[in-house]
């Protein structure tokens, strides 16, 4: 089964929790053990799993990429939005999460994170679970 969610990003760079929408999305099908596979179908924007709790770890990892990959860099692409397609690459673009007594198997920590490098945009998220 596969669904899709839709997602407004409200700036520049942001990173989303969307632990909440692909949870609901498990807790609609009949799955109680299988896999969930989360696919941001987007060359500008990633997805991660990190902590959920103190917000300052996002934002540590914002500054970090933003070290790795200098806005200001000689990039070839004419669109000009090179460091974002290069952060995208680096955060990936799925993750997979265990679907355990029909909801997702994620560390007390964890949360799920769209990450966006060249919004604001309306962006997409499909969700693929599988399992019995
Ligand atoms: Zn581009």
């Amino acid at each position: 089964m596969i669904k899709d969610f839709l997602l407004q990003t409200p700036g520049r760079t942001a990173f989303i929790d969307i632990t909440a929408q692909v949870e609901k999305i498990v807790a609609g099908t009949s799955v109680r053990n299988g896999t969930c596979i989360v696919f941001v179908p987007h060359t500008t924007a990633g997805i991660t799993i990190n902590e959920n709790a103190d917000p300052s770890v996002r934002s540590d990892m914002i500054d970090a990429l933003d070290k790795i990959v200098p806005e200001d860099a000689p990039y070839a692409h004419s669109e000009g939005n090179s460091p974002a397609h290069v952060k995208a690459s680096i955060m990936g673009n799925s993750e997979t999460i265990i679907i355990k007594d029909g909801s997702l198997f994620l560390g007390t920590w964890q949360g799920i994170y769209f990450c966006e490098f060249d919004g604001p945009r309306k962006r997409r998220v499909a969700v693929k679970i599988a399992g019995d």
